[in-house]
Parts: C-alpha cells; sequence; structure tokens
C-alpha cells in the first residue's frame, strides 16, 4: 500500500519552520510496512492544496494531509478537499456542541468563526480530538484513503494512534517487515556501494538504503514476507552476504554506534585506555564517556592542544617539536606513548595510549601535510603505530570524522586486524 503526505500551512514554507508532522507520520507508517513514496508541503491556497489532492490521491492509496483545520480563515484543508472529491461539506451539529462545551469547560465564549471547524466532508469519519477543537476526517471511497488531520503535533499524534491506526490496520497489507541495520567504519561511500550494490540488488525482498555521516555509514536492510520469521531470515542472509564482502568494515550489526561497539569490546577485554588529543579538542574523551560506566575502561585523557602543553602536560621533547612539527608522525607517536605511560602508571602493562593530532583547519597546514591532514597514534604492548589520514569538508567535519577514525583505529588495533 502507497502512501503520500501533504503538509499544510504558510508557515511551513518560511525558513524557520520545520515540518515535523511528517517525520512522525513516516515513522508510523513503516512501522505498518505502509510504503511513503511522496512527501509535499502546500501553503495555505485553496486552488493548490485541491490540485495537490487530486495528483496525490490519483497516484496513491493513502493520502493524509496534516495541518489548516484550525478556525481561521486561512485554514482550508477542508474546502479544498472538498473541491478534490467533489463531495460537499456538511455542517455538524455534534461536532459544533463539542467546541461549544469545550469552550465553557474553559470558561471562554466561543467567536463564530470556531463553527467552520465543525464541517464534514461528505460520507467521511469524525476523528476525535481530545486535545483540541478542531476533529480530524477519515474519508475511504473507491479513490483510497484520505485522511485530514490537525497541525499541531500534540493533536495530531494521539489522533492518529487512537483512531487512525486501527482503521489503517483493517486496510494494511499482509505483510510483515524485519529491519537489520549494519554499520560500516573505514571504507567511503561508494566504495561500500560499489562493493555490495550487486548483492543487495539481486535481492528484491529487500528494501535496502544507504545512509552516510562522516566516518560513519550505515546500511539499512528492510526485508518483507508473509510473515515475521520469514522476513527475519531474508534479512539476515542479505545481511551475511554483505558483511561476507566488507569483512570487519562492518563494526556493528545491531545499529549499535561506534563508541558503544568500541566501549563493549575494551570492556569485554579488560583493556584499559588514555588518550591525549590534539586538534580534535577532548571531542574523543567525550565519545568514549558517552555510556555510564566508562571508567570500567577510560582512565582519562588530556587535551594537549598547543606546543607548550604537549610539552609540559606530557612531557614531549620539545627539540621533537620543533624538529617534526606538532602534527607529525613523531609527535602522534609521542602523544600515544605519553599517554600509555600515564596510563600504565596506575593501571599496568594492558593499559592503551590513543593520540590525534592535525590541521582542522581553516588556517594551518603546510605543503606536506595540508588542512586536514591527521596522524593517529596508538601504543600498546606490541609496540606504537601511527596512521596519517588527509581529509576534508571543512574544520567541523574533519574534527567529527577524526574522532570516528580515532576510535575505528583502536577498534582495529584491540581486534588485531590487518594493517592495524
Ligand atoms: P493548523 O492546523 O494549520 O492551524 O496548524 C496549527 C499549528 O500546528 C501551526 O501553527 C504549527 O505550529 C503546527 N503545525 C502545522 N503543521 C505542522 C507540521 N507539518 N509540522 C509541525 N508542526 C505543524
Ligand atoms: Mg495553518
Amino acid at each position: 500500500m502507497h502512501a503520500e503526505i501533504i503538509a499544510v500551512g504558510t508557515e511551513l514554507l518560511a525558513p524557520n519552520k520545520l515540518d515535523t508532522n511528517s517525520l512522525y507520520l513516516a515513522r508510523r507508517l513503516s512501522e505498518r510496512g505502509i510504503l511513503l513514496v511522496r512527501k509535499s508541503i502546500v501553503g495555505d491556497d485553496r486552488e493548490l492544496l485541491a490540485d495537490e489532492i487530486r495528483r496525490s490521491r490519483d497516484a496513491s492509496e493513502v493520502v493524509i494531509l496534516t495541518g489548516g483545520l484550525g478556525p481561521t480563515l486561512d485554514d482550508l484543508t477542508r474546502e479544498a478537499a472538498s473541491d478534490a472529491t467533489g463531495r460537499v461539506l456538511n455542517l455538524s451539529q455534534a461536532i459544533v456542541k463539542e467546541i461549544e462545551e469545550r469552550f465553557r469547560k474553559f470558561n471562554r465564549p466561543m467567536a463564530e468563526v470556531n463553527k467552520r471547524q465543525a464541517y464534514v466532508l461528505e460520507g467521511a469519519e469524525i476523528l476525535h480530538n481530545p486535545r483540541g477543537t478542531a476533529p480530524g476526517q477519515w474519508l475511504e471511497d473507491k479513490h483510497g484513503i484520505l485522511i485530514l488531520l490537525p497541525g499541531p503535533p500534540r493533536e495530531l499524534e494521539p489522533m492518529f494512534e487512537v483512531a487512525c491506526l486501527p482503521l489503517l490496520d483493517r486496510n494494511a497489507p499482509p505483510f510483515r517487515f524485519h529491519t537489520l541495520t549494519l554499520r560500516v567504519a573505514g571504507i567511503g561511500e561508494s566504495d561500500v556501494d560499489q562493493r555490495i550494490s550487486a548483492i543487495y540488488s539481486a535481492e528484491t525482498r529487500v528494501a535496502t538504503t544507504i545512509l552516510s555521516a562522516p566516518g560513519d555509514i550505515q546500511i539499512h536492510l528492510r526485508a518483507q514476507a508473509d510473515d515475521q520469521d520469514e522476513a527475519r531470515l531474508i534479512a539476515t542472509a542479505l545481511g551475511s552476504a554483505i558483511r561476507e564482502e566488507l569483512g570487519e568494515a562492518v563494526y556493528s550489526t545491531d545499529g549499535r554506534s561506534l563508541d558503544l561497539t568500541v566501549a563493549s569490546l575494551l570492556r569485554a577485554r579488560g583493556i584499559k585506555l588514555a588518550v591525549a588529543e590534539s586538534f580534535t579538542g577532548g571531542l574523543l574523551s567525550t565519545r568514549l564517556t558517552d555510556a555510564s560506566g566508562s571508567s570500567e575502561f577510560f582512565a582519562g585523557g588530556i587535551v594537549s592542544y598547543g606546543d607548550a602543553a604537549k610539552r609540559d602536560w606530557l612531557g614531549i621533547d620539545g627539540e621533537l617539536l620543533g624538529r617534526s612539527g606538532a602534527v607529525s608522525s613523531e609527535a602522534a607517536a609521542a602523544m600515544a606513548e605519553a599517554a600509555r605511560h600515564r596510563a600504565a602508571e596506575v593501571l599496568g602493562d594492558s593499559a592503551i595510549g590513543v593520540s590525534t593530532t592535525g590541521f582542522a583547519g581553516p588556517t594551518g597546514g603546510n605543503q606536506q601535510d595540508p588542512v586536514g591532514t591527521a596522524y593517529f597514534g596508538i601504543a600498546d604492548d606490541a609496540g606504537t603505530r601511527v596512521h596519517r589520514r588527509q581529509m576534508g569538508g571543512g574544520r567541523r567535519r574533519v574534527r567529527v570524522l577524526g574522532v570516528q577514525t580515532a576510535l575505528d583505529l583502536l577498534r582495529r588495533r584491540v581486534l588485531r586486524l590487518p594493517g592495524s
């Protein structure tokens, strides 16, 4: 079953107002297995809106409108729905009474204009609104289902849950869904897609979407089948095939984030770590301490941002910094070793030291190491290893990607993966 959402309101076209109702509805529809194929936003214009309703109803079985059901004259959803369906609007005395009662309850006089909310499309069912005056409407005819919902989220959400979901279930397809999320670090989005597109394209029972954030790619697999177990089996089989192709670049198969994956890995192995950060400015420590209980593996971190801090707080040789520069393989190694040394003093030899040093930009850098270059050091009982990465996309992205890279290098080192 295909659905479309039309968000109504001129305010939604302004630069500072988001259409959040359609995000909520998208989630609810997806849980139901109803495929959302289009969303649109239309201002308070009766003709444009009627056109959009006609077009959507021609294309999709379910059309949901949100907003434009208020009492004021700019709210035109009812009139536009009447134009588009050719159905008249009838005044419902029952709704008038309800609205009057609501005003009485709050001890306010009711303006005549509020009666506009009591007009119902011929043949539509009324959806009760416990949180406001504007009732919703549900119309089912040979063109499909047309649902009118109020704009305020606190009115729309309970109405959709209580009144619409049971009605939708009556019409919903007998399909069941299972969603699996694989998360990938250390390879770019286009590389991922190139390697797996043939695998997922061959499985037509699964809708595959790839979402990309700096250093973090999510592969969502949504399998559809007649029953739940079969959907789960289909998704799991495709997940395994993709995993086989991407290998250890897949860091989680249950949707878990990289910091939580690293945390449980360190916890399971009883490994503790300390960090020395430069260009990530404490963001790595922040990610490592996001979850409660991080003290089990995180000893502490130093934000040694300037050269003096690297020298005085970490004890790094000033001559080394002068010779190689603070953004260098040598500095990254010395920083990781200093962090490990500090941690090992209290925690013992199993401690790991991690460091980040780089040019986040937009100023800085040099011919050899331009803006976006970073070095990551990892020191443990097997020695010290430094990785150089070249990143792009501005200061903010470089720092976020830097943290993600450090976490992934740490994961690979703990797992003793090749090249780590
Ligand atoms: P209306 O039903 O058009 O009178 O909408 C009333 C209020 O609901 C608006 O002023 C908005 O604050 C809010 N609203 C309407 N549509 C949306 C939407 N799509 N997403 C979030 N809020 C909305
Ligand atoms: Mg409005």
